[in-house]
């Protein structure tokens, strides 16, 4: 354990709307040389899954990051499976966001739920705007083919749908079916080989995740390797964990889509001072480092505690 655990930080974060089935957001944070870095896996990826984040970690606190060649990354709001008014309003509220993220495919929900959506996004974003759907590959391909018409109509136009199939066979079908452009999430940061996507052509526009692929000189190496355009998302970090993503955003040589790290805003309370909010839809490139009092405030219970530090010592015993 290179860490102390008396420096392990473990925290717990309430989110203002149920995201991902999560009402809370758990993690922990370290400090190494470098500064300070998030390590915050979903609890359904195990530890051969988390090594990854571990990784990326690992870079934040003890190498830092590579220099940025841009000082601010332009950001979308993203709307959870919300009904039309809160999606109304969440775009509004949303520091001049240009690009929306809606969620569609929630359990429970119909596509009437989802075209009401999408249009009081449309209505708030105006013309001008860009809509993406995020469907977390919940659907099969006739399934989708039928929604994307429906959808792309209700948004006045998708910029691109994310990940509405599962696995590269499928998007690559789901692709030659449908004149919505496709993004690749899961078939990148889930998969054994996340080259897959180009070699198929499954996919317009790859979303890269600085925890799940291991860290942001990974995700460039993996960005040039691909050589798709690149949006950069969160994992729904706090604002310590975002600066990882924005750093990648800042460094990649293009950047044509607004970025998926706007999420400050799900969390009800940060751990630092002055959270990422989008000014006029972007966010600076910065590095924050926690607030010892609200990082006091996010302290997690005991048992939260034992099982991140337990987990740590899990992942690490196979680093
Ligand atoms: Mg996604």
């Amino acid at each position: 354990m290179p860490y102390n655990p008396a420096d392990l930080h473990v925290w717990s974060l309430p989110l203002r709307t149920r995201f991902r089935g999560l009402t809370v957001r758990d993690g922990l944070l370290v400090r190494g040389a470098a500064g300070w870095a998030e390590f915050s896996p979903f609890w359904d990826y195990d530890a051969a899954e988390s090594a990854t984040w571990w990784r990326a970690a690992r870079e934040a606190a003890d190498t830092g990051w590579p220099a940025p060649v841009r000082t601010r990354v332009p950001v979308n709001v993203t709307v959870p499976a919300v009904d039309a008014e809160a999606a109304h309003r969440i775009v509004r509220e949303s520091g001049g966001c240009r690009t929306a993220k809606v969620k569609v495919a929630e359990p429970g929900q119909s596509l009437g739920d989802e075209i009401a959506r999408l249009e009081a996004v449309r209505d708030a974003l105006g013309p001008g705007g860009a809509i993406r759907v995020d469907a977390n590959a919940a659907w099969d391909v006739d399934t989708a083919v039928t929604r994307l018409v429906a959808l792309d109509r209700a948004a006045g136009g998708l910029e691109y749908a994310e990940q509405p199939v599962p696995g590269v066979d499928g998007l690559a079908t789901l692709r030659r079916r449908t004149h919505v452009p496709i993004a690749a999430d899961e078939s990148i940061r889930r998969a054994d080989d996340p080259l897959a996507v180009a070699r198929a052509h499954a996919a317009d526009v790859v979303v890269l995740k600085v925890q799940p692929l291991g860290g942001v000189r990974a995700c460039l190496e993996l960005a040039e390797r691909i050589g798709l355009p690149v949006v950069v998302s969160s994992a729904l970090e706090s604002s310590v964990g975002l600066a990882a993503g924005i750093a990648l955003a800042a460094a990649l040589p293009e950047l044509p889509y607004a970025c998926g790290l706007a999420t400050a805003q799900l969390l009800h309370h940060d751990l630092v001072a002055h959270p990422f909010r989008p000014v006029d839809g972007a966010l600076d490139v910065r590095r924050p480092d926690p607030d010892p009092d609200l990082l006091a405030a996010a302290a997690a219970p005991d048992d939260l505690r034992a099982r991140w530090v337990a987990r740590l010592a899990d992942v690490e015993a196979r680093a």
